[in-house]
């Protein structure tokens, strides 16, 4: 008799919108076992499970959900690992809904299994236990591999390497490993604890990981190279902020979303004066931007205690890039967003403070190159609204240091890295790159399969 499907999803309990807005906790607070087995349940473990091809690093989905279905929690971990070293990351903050829960046969019909909400209650599960299972060593293939940055590219290229024998040291500027994944992803959707967690995991397979050290000045690619080195693989992201140059723009209390939430996250500027680094936001903060960064930022701002929150955004809601999940959590916890509206100019007082912002009106014209029907502004419609705060949250290029530093490594008009999509292989000799350096600001799943891809080219490499 053929099954029958369940086409509803298990929820998943929140903190509820009024409460969560006051703190930094994290807002979603996973499945208990009953719940997981539940949803578990709902995957009919399809021969070809074309989850697991939806997925940029092909995690074997249908495996360790058949584990979990059979209450094997260490299988499952086992399956889940084969392929991501980040699932607990992974499983709070990947766009599921466009990548493996899209294509999961179950979505022709009703809510696909919620592929993302299983893997995060697998990877908190293997967090809990006390023992983490022993790792049996690869035998050692004496070559050596230097990983530049620690965020989700360097990571994953870092734990493929290791795991094939290599020796990999992490360099990374900042004192706190993990890239965008600590500086940039707010607590309250991604626990630090989490992500210093899969650090400890990749360091747990014999990856180095040297903090405070910034490569382009402590030491250069070709120091590196000349040095020991046998492979570098560049994972520096894309951590230069855009601005939107208009004029008032280096007013007191005009921030970018960068150095916002850097100081807010990694820095702990919401503990202040436990942690001294104070973030003055004031009574109304208007965060200018319509993706993740824009999200995170206007959510961290009400965290703080302001009284309204604005989000502007110079297309229509349909247009927004940030993911649907977050968008909604946003306006449930009263953010205010101002669509088709832009900043004509950031207006400030006689000490240089900014006290209000000057916008424009916008519609919509036809498509331009990425798709999306481009803004065009209303002539005569400027309105102002005062403010305390501006938060820039426009995208970001990568940092040209390394280029710089670096003599035959090209880079486009934009500053990415140029290099072959498929094996992140540079022009440069003994040298790769992958995720945001070379993509531009993407997902951490992105960068995650550029680590994989590259890792699997220099390994190839170095046992030709
Ligand atoms: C606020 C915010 C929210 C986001 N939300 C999501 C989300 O919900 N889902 C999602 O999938 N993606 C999200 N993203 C995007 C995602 O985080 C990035 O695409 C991803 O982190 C890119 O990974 P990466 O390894 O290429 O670079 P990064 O994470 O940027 O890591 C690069 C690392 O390299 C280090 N570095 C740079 N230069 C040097 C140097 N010269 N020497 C040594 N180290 C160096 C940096 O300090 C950093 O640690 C978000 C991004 C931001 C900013
Ligand atoms: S496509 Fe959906 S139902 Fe099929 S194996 Fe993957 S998760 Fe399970």
């Amino acid at each position: 008799m053929p099954r029958q499907l369940n086409l509803n999803r298990e929820e998943m309990p929140r903190q509820d919108a009024k409460t969560r807005g006051k703190n930094f906790r994290e807002v979603a607070l996973g499945y208990s076992p009953e719940k997981a087995k539940a949803e578990a349940s709902r995957c009919i473990n399809c021969p070809k499970s074309l989850c697991t091809l939806g997925c940029p690093v092909n995690v074997d989905i249908r495996d360790f959900i058949k584990s979990l279905q059979e209450g094997n929690m260490p299988e499952a971990v086992k399956a889940l690992k084969r392929k991501n070293a980040l699932p607990g990351i992974c499983g709070r903050v990947c766009p599921q809904e466009t990548q493996c829960e899209q294509v999961c046969v179950l979505a022709k019909r009703g809510a696909p299994v919620a592929i993302g909400r299983l893997e995060r209650f697998v990877a908190d599960w293997e967090r809990e236990q006390a023992e983490a299972p022993a790792l049996t060593p690869p035998p050692p293939t004496g070559k050596k591999i230097a990983i530049v940055g620690s965020g989700p590219a360097g990571l994953t290229a870092a734990a493929d390497l290791a795991k094939l024998g290599h020796s990999v040291t992490i360099f990374e500027s900042l004192h706190t490993a993990g890239g965008v994944l600590m500086y940039g992803i707010p607590e309250f959707r991604l626990p630090k604890e989490i992500v210093q967690n899969e650090v400890n995991y990749v360091a747990s397979l014999g990856v180095k990981i040297e903090l405070d050290s910034v490569v382009g000045k402590l030491v250069t690619v070709d120091e590196l190279l000349n040095n020991g080195f046998d492979a570098v693989f560049l994972g520096t992201g894309a951590g230069l902020p855009m601005f939107l140059n208009v004029p008032g723009e280096n007013l007191n209390g005009v921030y970018s979303a960068n150095e916002f939430l850097t100081r807010v996250n990694l820095m702990k500027a919401y503990c202040f004066p436990e942690y001294d680094t104070p973030v003055k936001i004031g009574k109304t903060a208007a965060v200018i931007g319509g993706g993740n960064v824009a999200m995170d930022s206007a959510r961290c701002a009400l965290r703080l205690g302001t009284e309204k929150v604005y989000v502007i955004y110079r297309r229509s809601r349909t247009e927004m890039p940030a993911r649907r999940e977050e968008l909604e959590n946003a306006e449930e916890e009263g953010i205010e967003f101002k669509f088709l509206t832009n900043p004509k100019q950031f207006i400030g007082n006689e000490r240089g403070t900014l006290v209000a912002m000057e916008c424009y009106e916008m519609q919509l014209g036809e498509p331009d190159n990425t798709g999306r029907r481009s803004p065009i502004v209303k002539p005569g419609s400027e309105f102002k609204i005062e403010i305390d705060s501006a938060i820039v949250a426009l995208g970001t290029t990568p940092n040209p240091m390394i280029a710089q530093t670096s003599a035959g490594l090209e880079t486009t008009g934009h500053g990415t890295v140029v290099a072959d999509p498929a094996t992140g292989k540079t022009g440069k000799p003994k040298v790769w790159a992958g995720g945001d350096v070379l993509t531009g600001a993407a997902t951490v799943i992105s960068a995650m399969g550029a680590g994989k891809r590259a890792a699997a080219d220099i390994d190839k490499f170095l046992r030709s």
